[in-house]
């Protein structure tokens, strides 16, 4: 636990973040979240195909009002960006890639919290949760690792391109790179 003041002590967590392979990092107040239960209805048109066939995303996350009602007990965030450059432009497999680099990053954030002495902290990632090659859901299996299970920001009805814009960062990526989002809910 740092003994220094709340400045300090928040520049710490988001070098420590920067450190861990973010290219970008700020904290924002909760209240600068803008949720909207419609992105709900995007997860059910399954674009992506994982609504019903990961624990973390939709119908199977949790009712949104409950994973809403969460975040009202944590009054900061922790906003966090990875841009990689893709060889091919919109390249599907370069694209899923992308995303599990930052689903790596983000699992390495869980240690960056707990060392800094930040209990109860909420992790949330980009897209479905990743952790495993196949989820469990798929297999009619409980979820192999419920402690390190990261959910989305959609799941939550997070507005990533207005939190995106609350902390600074670009939310659409140039021609030829991505943009994955995560944030951490907390308190100091
Ligand atoms: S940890 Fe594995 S089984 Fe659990 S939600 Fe994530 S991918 Fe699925």
């Amino acid at each position: 636990m740092w003994d220094i003041d709340w400045k300090s002590r928040a520049d710490a967590l988001i070098q420590s973040v920067l450190l861990s392979g973010a290219d970008k990092a700020g904290i924002i107040s909760s209240h600068e979240i803008v949720l909207d239960r419609s992105f709900r209805e995007m997860c059910a048109s399954n674009v992506c195909g994982n609504y019903g066939r990961c624990w973390m995303c939709p119908p199977d996350v949790g009712d949104i009002d409950i994973l809403m009602n969460r975040l009202e007990g944590y009054n900061l965030v922790l906003v966090y960006q990875t841009i990689q450059e893709m060889k091919k432009s919109n390249d599907y497999d370069e694209m899923l890639q992308a995303g599990d680099i930052h689903n790596r990053i983000a699992q390495k954030l869980r240690s960056v919290f707990v060392e800094a002495g930040i209990q109860n902290a909420l992790h949330i990632g980009a897209g479905g949760c990743r952790l495993c090659s196949i989820c469990a859901k798929k297999l009619g299996q409980p979820c192999c690792h419920p402690k390190k299970a990261m959910p989305s920001l959609e799941a939550y009805g997070i507005n990533v391109a207005k939190m995106a814009e609350a902390a600074d960062m670009e939310y659409m990526g140039r021609q030829g790179s991505v943009h994955y989002f995560g944030a951490v809910f907390f308190n100091l």
